[in-house]
């Protein structure tokens, strides 16, 4: 395993317990983390990049103890944060320089071919000489990865990659992640987007309210999904009434009745038809924490 969580907790000076008992084991290649705004993937990715300490527990990665080689750890990290930003007066190439320079390359030959050689891979190169802030949404967002990535890290931590940019923009992001990080390299990518993962990531983890509760590959997400997913009829005049009884996650208007998709361990009093759910389905599903009391109600 390339990080080791364990039983990490984070309480914030006021009180606010935001991750609760975690423990991940997290192998090469891109690793998901998804939930919902608050559930603590921020909190997360600030002590794994050490910008913060976690209350307690432990952190290996790559044999390093987060706490003992501090040094260490940095050294091998990379960071995309969410609200990435850099200098109004750097050119796109003496801003990857800074942050070479920043990482401890002294050498300037050598800095110098790193940042030639990385503004080709994330394909800025035509626009070195142009000033960073000048550059559009998405190549904004290739410069986060190339400073990320400069000093050859094991671990890249990336938080909520694709806020804000157009959807094909999404995708082209996170196939250059994919491309341009080495072997036996770490990703890990923080999401509320579940198509962030679903394409991507061979493992991930759910968490919800400082909680895992899911950890698996997508596949496995799907498989505890099935035969939770249904397709019911329900008529204008009981739409109401099962509405308030299952969760509802899409609604189809028909000729005086409703076709409803409902996500629920079993539908009882009304025809139902199991669905082949999808990665929302399951999201949903294992996010759906009150389970219990609405198929109790
Ligand atoms: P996410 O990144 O999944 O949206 P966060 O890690 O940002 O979640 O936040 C998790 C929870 O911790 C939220 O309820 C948030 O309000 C709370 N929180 C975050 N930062 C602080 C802080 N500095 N002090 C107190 N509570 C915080």
């Amino acid at each position: 395993m390339s990080i080791v969580i364990k039983n990490l907790n984070k309480i914030y000076p006021d009180g606010h317990h935001a991750l609760k008992n975690v423990n991940l084991n997290i192998p090469s290649g891109m690793f998901g983390l998804l939930g919902p705004n608050g559930a603590g993937k921020s909190t997360l990715m600030r002590i794994l990049v050490a910008q913060m300490e976690a209350t307690s527990g432990e952190i290996e990665m790559y044999g390093y103890n987060m706490l003992k080689d501090r040094k260490a750890v940095r050294s091998i990290l990379g960071y995309l944060p969410q609200d990435f930003r850099f200098f109004a007066q750097y050119k796109t190439w003496e801003f990857l320089d800074y942050a070479a320079r920043l990482s401890g390359m002294t050498q300037t030959s050598r800095r110098r071919d790193a940042v030639d050689k990385m503004l080709e891979s994330v394909g800025l190169y035509e626009v070195r000489n142009r000033y960073a802030n000048k550059l559009s949404g998405g190549m904004k967002r290739r410069l986060g990865i190339a400073q990320a990535l400069i000093h050859d890290p094991k671990v890249i931590v990336v938080d909520e990659p694709t806020t804000g940019l157009d959807p094909e923009e999404r995708i082209r992001f996170r196939n250059l992640l994919s491309k341009v990080s080495g072997q036996d390299t770490t990703i890990i990518l923080s999401t509320h987007i579940v198509g962030d993962i679903s394409s991507t990531c061979n493992h991930m983890a759910l968490l919800n309210k400082g909680e895992v509760s899911f950890y698996g590959s997508p596949q496995d997400m799907l498989v505890r999904a099935t035969g939770k997913v249904w397709r019911v009829m329900v008529k204008d005049e009981d739409f109401v009434q099962f509405t308030n009884k299952y969760p509802v996650v899409a609604t189809i208007p028909h000729e005086g009745e409703w076709e409803l998709q409902v996500i629920a361990d079993q539908i009882e009093g009304y025809d139902a038809e199991a669905y082949t759910p999808n990665l929302e389905h399951a999201y949903v599903y294992f996010m759906e924490s009150q389970l219990d009391n609405w198929t109790n109600d």
